[in-house]
């Protein structure tokens, strides 16, 4: 089975909305997406729909918050995995549903990863954002990818790693395990032209992922760098689609560290099938 080309749409239920692929969804029962952040329960400044548990905001709140996503985006039922993002490039795997391996897995996530790979049903995997780049893997297995590239781990090349990860599930289960026919979703994130970052990191990235990566001597895309990273492990251009959202210069509807000065919520990435 292929795949349809990616694509990401707008789309709002009980009072959330989130960007999300419907042919992915209709081909291969995985619902995907990228949360906004309004119909939550959260405060201000941490308004609405936040779901980071590290940010200082009322985690019944938070709780209620994830529990809403679910539903919405109809993975209610299914078991929530998260992960303490570290800024790394640890990806870790899932395939295998039984609670002890999940609640293995679970207290892996705990101690720190920023990527996670599953290929079976039941289970949701979401990671939480505010600038940084998120990024998810499908395949038409069914299986998939959910990864967190700041610039640490974009530059530590964890799309890469994320793609690895699902290929490895794909051969278990006796898939082709072909990156070139995966789907790669890049959501909303902080882009170029907002990102002033020290010049000699711009140098070090247009030296691992190309030119494309320098928007000018300062400012650093990292759209480019996760793009790069995608196509090094194989996945085809045509088959990578972004958001092409700044969080940064959308605070209405996304979280933005740098805009927020540091204190604000956090959006999500997910991915799950149901059973
Ligand atoms: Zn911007």
């Amino acid at each position: 089975m292929k795949l349809p080309l990616p694509t990401l749409q707008a789309r709002s239920c009980a009072g959330l909305s989130f960007l999300t692929d419907e042919a992915l969804f209709g081909a291969c029962g995985v619902r995907m997406g990228f949360t906004r952040r309004g119909g939550g329960a959260s405060l201000p400044p941490y308004d609405s729909l936040n779901l980071g548990s590290h940010v200082g905001d009322d985690l019944e709140a938070v709780r209620e918050n994830r529990r809403r996503l679910l539903d919405a985006v109809g993975l209610g039922g299914t078991r929530l995995l998260m992960a303490n993002q570290v800024h790394g490039s640890s990806v870790l795997s899932v395939d295998d549903g039984s609670d002890e391996k999940l609640d293995r897995v679970a207290a892996q996530a705990d101690a720190g990863a920023d990527g996670l790979a599953v290929s079976v049903p039941g289970v949701t995997a979401l990671l939480c954002f505010a600038d940084c780049v998120p990024v998810v893997v499908v395949s038409a297995s069914g299986a998939f990818a959910v990864a967190h590239a700041g610039w640490r781990g974009a530059f530590a090349d964890i799309p890469r790693k994320a793609v690895e990860a699902l290929r490895a599930l794909d051969a278990d289960r006796g898939g082709d395990g072909s990156p070139f026919r995966y789907n790669a979703y890049i959501g909303p994130h902080i882009m170029a032209e907002c990102y002033q970052c020290d010049s000699d990191l711009v140098s070090q990235f247009v030296e691992r992922f190309g030119p494309e990566c320098a928007w000018d001597g300062d400012h650093l895309s990292l759209d480019a760098a996760v793009r790069a990273s995608l196509l090094g492990a194989g996945v085809a251009a045509e088959r990578i689609v972004s958001a092409g959202v700044c969080t940064a210069c959308s605070t209405e509807d996304y979280y933005s560290y740098r805009a927020s000065g540091g204190v604000c919520g956090r959006h999500g990435a997910f991915a799950g099938r149901k059973e």
